[in-house]
């Protein structure tokens, strides 16, 4: 068995973020970072568009960012949370930028400001539109530097334990290790959820394949509050060509570049939902997609980028010009097709404004949580910089409170035999495959049979239960358990929501 102070679950901007701050400020304190797959593979890599912070206070003001981000969520935010955050991301920026991230400047050397749908001003700082791999690897490089982390790859995290003490505390985790197929234990006095969104509950979703809600499903396991889980954010433009598991993602940035969105007859239609048209939040352009999508009898619509300016087009978007190029598609000349995909959870493991959950020692940032900043739908850009301010605050209340929390003298040799990896590969992945479909149609249709789904996610649920109780294929059937618990979280507060309001879809 191993022990560390502090461990964190997840390798994303979060987890990374928080561990360096932590480990500059507390050098005696022992970190570890497990993380599923290889360190990279993240939502926090595929970022394109940046992070919305206000650095210009002549033209833009934090008042203006924190008016956007309320009226993106709907009336559902936490306003102290927002004044926080967006009031402190200029000092985080300087950090971020401190620890090697680096992000475009214009001509005259100031930063190239990006618009983003629901933005009343340029407020997006970005590296081309490859801002999350930019910050992904800054961060991967600094960790290199800090002898008290210590970063383990293909460890998968099953479950965490806990123990009563005056009051329940968290005490350890029990993982997978692949390199040697085995289930351990580690003992711990601080654990810091950092696992991310759960878009591979959907068919159709920019979300990588790590994104199966672990996080959430470890939380639900030890009773502690998930809201906002009805609140998915469908983004309105994901590639419909190529690749479509995770759909490649055609940056917000790109409608704030000046493209349009038009149907089959190549024409506007977003100014019937918003006079803000393509610019409006994500939420009504999905929205208004869909409609037309169903109006029309088709099964995308087009993002039209012929009348922009090809070299600072290709310039601005290298990656996306080139994964379109390589498609045929050729932004200059061709519509580029695209539907709205699952893109970001607003919800998640209810925390304060520390990043603590109801366990003391427990805590949740980046995605997998649910702060109180996004309301019904994130403003666009807002996430990279929610996990980078709950880092500090995490890491401010962990420096301070872990001597309340010693190690556990308890000793857990995990129950469960080692791992079999079996052929039966195949299998979870078509209950995987079902589950996407089921909840496409559930989420996306407010008429759907709601006892049917509901029954069918169950029978999902027992084929895995048996499949674990023979223990067998641990990642993929592990994933496929959290992302059924996940689905029916989302299943359950979505039909609370539905009876109460009459316009939901896409919120
Ligand atoms: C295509 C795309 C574009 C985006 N663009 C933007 C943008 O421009 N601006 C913006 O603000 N936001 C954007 N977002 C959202 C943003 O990228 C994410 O919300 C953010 O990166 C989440 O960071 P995180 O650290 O919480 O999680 P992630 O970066 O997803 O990291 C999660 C980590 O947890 C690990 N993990 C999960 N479960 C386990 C487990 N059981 N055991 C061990 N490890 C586990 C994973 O392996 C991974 O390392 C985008 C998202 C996508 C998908």
């Amino acid at each position: 068995m191993i022990k560390t102070d502090i461990l964190i679950i997840g390798s994303g901007i979060a987890g990374l973020f928080f561990a360096l701050k932590t480990a500059q400020k507390r050098p005696d304190l022992s970190i570890v970072i497990m993380t599923k797959g290889s360190a990279e593979r993240t939502n926090t890599q595929m970022a394109q568009g940046g992070i919305a912070v206000v650095t210009d206070l002549v033209n833009d003001s934090f008042e203006k960012h924190i008016e956007d981000t309320l009226q993106s969520g709907g009336g559902h935010c936490d306003e102290n949370i927002v004044n926080m955050v967006i009031r402190q991301a200029p000092q985080r920026l300087k950090e971020l930028i401190a620890l090697g991230t680096s992000f475009d400047k214009n001509q005259e050397g100031n930063w190239d400001l990006g618009l983003e749908g629901g933005h009343s001003h340029n407020r997006i700082l970005h590296h081309k539109d490859s801002s999350g791999l930019e910050i992904e690897q800054s961060l991967l490089r600094s960790l290199e530097n800090m002898p008290n982390i210590h970063l383990l790859e293909h460890h998968l995290v099953i479950d965490l334990n806990t123990e009563k003490r005056d009051e329940t505390v968290c005490s350890g985790a029990f993982y997978y290790d692949q390199s040697n197929n085995q289930i351990k234990y580690i003992n711990s006095r601080t654990i810091v959820l950092c696992t991310g969104g759960s878009g591979q509950i959907f068919e159709n979703t920019t979300n990588p394949e790590i994104a199966t809600g672990d996080g959430v499903a470890m939380a639900e396991r030890l009773g502690l509050e998930i809201e906002d889980m009805q609140y998915i954010q469908f983004h309105p433009t994901a590639l419909y060509a190529g690749e479509k598991n995770p759909f490649f993602l055609i940056s917000e940035a790109v409608r704030g570049f000046g493209a349009h969105v038009v149907n089959k007859d190549e024409k506007r239609f977003l100014f019937k939902y918003d006079s803000r048209g393509e610019l409006a939040t994500r939420d009504i352009v999905s929205q208004g997609i869909s409609m037309e999508m169903q109006q029309s009898q088709t099964d995308h619509v087009y993002l039209d980028c012929r009348h922009l300016d090809k070299t600072a087009f290709y310039k601005h978007f290298p990656v996306i010009t080139a994964h379109c190029n390589k498609l045929g598609l050729y932004p200059e000349k061709d519509l580029i097709p695209i539907v709205p995909a699952a893109h970001y959870q607003c919800g998640g493991i209810k925390v304060d404004e520390n990043g603590a959950t109801k366990i003391k020692n427990l805590y949740a940032i980046g995605e997998c949580s649910r702060t109180g900043l996004h309301g019904k739908n994130r403003l666009a850009s807002n996430s990279l910089l929610e996990a980078i301010v709950f880092a500090h605050q995490a890491s401010e209340n962990i420096c301070n409170t872990i001597k309340e929390f010693p190690f556990s003298i308890k000793v857990f040799v995990p129950q469960l035999p080692f791992a079999k990896i079996k052929t039966e590969c195949e299998k979870t992945n078509a209950l995987k495959k079902e589950l996407q479909n089921i909840m496409t149609t559930f989420y996306t249709n407010e008429d759907s049979d709601i006892n049917n789904i509901k029954a069918k996610v169950e029978r999902i649920k027992n084929a895995t239960v048996a499949m674990i109780n023979r223990s067998e294929i641990i990642l993929p059937v592990i994933e496929l358990s959290n992302m059924i618990t996940t689905a029916q979280i989302v299943i359950k507060q979505c039909t609370i929501e539905r009876k109460n309001t009459t316009d939901f879809l896409f919120n």
